[in-house]
């Protein structure tokens, strides 16, 4: 027997036209790439936004159709995000920072038919836009004042194109399984992938990001600052959420420096923000050096890459500002796990609170994991098991866009997908990452964690952000060699280090080898590039004494 209730699609274009009905004064600000800060009302933006809507018709977007921004965190890309979704479009945000190759060949896969670009990466495009065979024109996020001399073909400037439309616009009425946007993997192996979200995922994902108990726990009384790009995962799916709650969204345009950052966070008031750990290091070396505090700041949500404990007693001990620590993925739309803590856990005394920081949160409702072994035998919950994560919900991805190879190695028999991340789970549902299971370190059989190297070594008062990564050995196989940022030149020593580590981690997990560096190259979502790093230390076979 079928419920009696209505059957009505949960469709993006739905948050915004919410946000206009009843938060229609709450701004969305934005510095923008050419100069000034923008800011307007969720009234003012849906407008545009049916604007946008009656220029893709006119253009010729059809149902399924993709069109690709290449954008930063600002108003015209959350117009895109809702306008072409909702024309039953594809919004395909596509990452600048990636390879040009990686960008050609994600453009040709997703057989993108127009591309909104800001001002920034035309030259980038026009270097490119021979080999882009699908793309018919090119519009030019900016207004007829900024219009640029361009070699683009068919180039049209976005204000233009959206002025002399109709502020209203008679939404499909799609299923809500349609297709909305497409986001390819950074892809450190091979080409990458496609995660193609669908109007349902990505509204039911925004019910988890406002969530009280959840990563953000967004609402009308936050401002909130997405430190993470709209080119990734939707900034976390931010611009969604905030929408859905009436929280005043602040979008940060292309400068993610710590002083920046820390201007528009006091001038906007924003209390909750998001973002990788790199992004956090550069606030926290801004607030370091500058003496500043945080007047409105109250929490932010560290996910992407783990956390290291000394970022999260920073922030909190000499900032006062709560961290959230989260995993998530692409795939994932992109949040799986968060870390608000349990009532029983936020009585705990301080440092048995910050093992559980460490730690990669628990799962939101609708997120189901487990771990298995091998042979993918499903492993206890019991905090101690350690196997290979598996994912499955209403905003985990069912396969990859055209590409049955990749499918095929993600996604298990009983449809749970593959995060080729490595954790356990204790039985009230903690998650903790050990690493990427390409990540892992094998010596002499004993498993080395890279992640728990990396922050027991951070934990160093004079060390900023290091890098573990196996280097072959001789005779174990593997050891791990260590690559290590340090406040200043020379202020630490490797042996000094590895005295810090002995009474720290397991014997066999004291690299033989230290490196020191000015800076870790990362990967085009802020990631410590650990590809870059085997490939310039890796071939090393390291034959020192373990
Ligand atoms: P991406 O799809 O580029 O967002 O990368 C997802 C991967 O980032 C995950 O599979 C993890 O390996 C890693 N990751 C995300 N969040 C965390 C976290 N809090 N701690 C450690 N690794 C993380």
């Amino acid at each position: 027997m079928y419920g009696l209730m209505m059957d009505y699609p949960l469709l993006t274009p739905s948050l915004l036209r919410f946000a206009a009905q009843h938060h229609g004064d709450t701004e969305i600000v934005s510095r923008t790439v050419e100069g000034p800060v923008h800011r307007y009302t969720y009234r003012d933006a849906y407008a545009r936004t049916q604007k946008l809507a009656n220029a893709l018709l006119r253009l010729g977007v059809s149902q399924g159709d993709r069109v690709a921004t290449l954008a930063w965190n600002g108003y015209r890309h959350v117009e895109l995000y809702y306008a072409v979704g909702g024309v039953g479009g594809v919004c395909h945000t596509i990452n600048p920072r990636l390879f040009h190759e990686q960008i050609e060949y994600i453009v040709n896969h997703a057989a993108d038919r127009f591309i909104f670009v800001d001002l920034s990466f035309v030259k980038l495009l026009e270097s490119l836009q021979t080999r882009l065979t699908s793309v018919q024109g090119y519009v030019i996020m900016t207004d007829q004042t900024h219009m640029p001399q361009t070699a683009l073909p068919n180039a049209i400037c976005y204000e233009a194109l959206i002025a002399d439309e109709a502020q209203l616009f008679d939404w499909p009425q799609l299923d809500e399984n349609t297709a909305a946007a497409l986001c390819y993997t950074s892809g450190t192996t091979g080409n990458p992938k496609g995660t193609l979200y669908s109007h349902r995922a990505i509204v039911l994902h925004a019910f988890g990001l406002c969530a009280a108990d959840s990563a953000m726990a967004l609402s009308s009384h936050e401002i909130v600052l997405p430190a993470v790009s709209m080119f990734h995962v939707h900034a976390w799916g931010i611009p969604y959420a905030a929408a859905m709650c009436g929280a005043k969204l602040v979008l940060p345009g292309p400068n993610l420096d710590g002083q920046n950052l820390y201007e528009l966070i006091e001038s906007e008031r924003v209390t909750v923000t998001a973002g990788v750990p790199t992004v956090w290091l550069g606030l926290l070396a801004h607030v370091g050096k500058t003496g500043k505090k945080f007047n409105y700041l109250r929490c932010i949500n560290i996910g992407g890459a783990a956390a290291p404990l000394s970022m999260i007693k920073t922030l909190e001990e000499q900032y006062n500002v709560m961290v959230v620590h989260a995993w998530g993925m692409t795939e994932i739309t992109p949040v799986g796990t968060t870390g608000r803590l349990l009532p029983k856990i936020a009585e705990l005394p301080r440092e048995q609170r910050y093992q559980f920081k460490m730690k990669q949160g628990r799962a939101v409702y609708g997120v189901d994991l487990k771990i298995v072994d091998d042979a993918g035998t499903a492993l206890p919950h019991d905090g101690a098991s350690v196997g290979h994560l598996l994912v499955r919900g209403p905003w985990v991805a069912s396969a990859y866009y055209e590409d049955a190879e990749a499918s095929a190695a993600a996604f298990d028999e009983d449809g749970w997908f593959r995060t080729g991340d490595v954790a356990s789970i204790d039985a009230d549902g903690h998650v903790q990452l050990v690493d990427r299971s390409k990540d892992l370190i094998k010596s002499g059989g004993e498993w080395i964690s890279s992640i728990d190297l990396e922050n027991t070594v951070m934990t160093h008062p004079r060390v900023t952000e290091a890098a573990a990564i196996a280097v072959p050995h001789e005779k174990w196989g593997e050891r791990p060699l260590l690559v290590v940022v340090t406040r200043e030149p020379a202020a630490v020593s490797a042996e000094e280090i590895r005295s810090f580590l002995k009474p720290r981690v397991a014997g066999w997990s004291i690299p033989d080898e230290i490196v020191f560096v000015e800076e870790l190259p990362h990967t085009a979502t802020g990631k410590v590039n650990k590809r870059a790093l085997r490939e310039i230390y890796a071939k090393r076979s390291s034959l020192t004494k373990a």
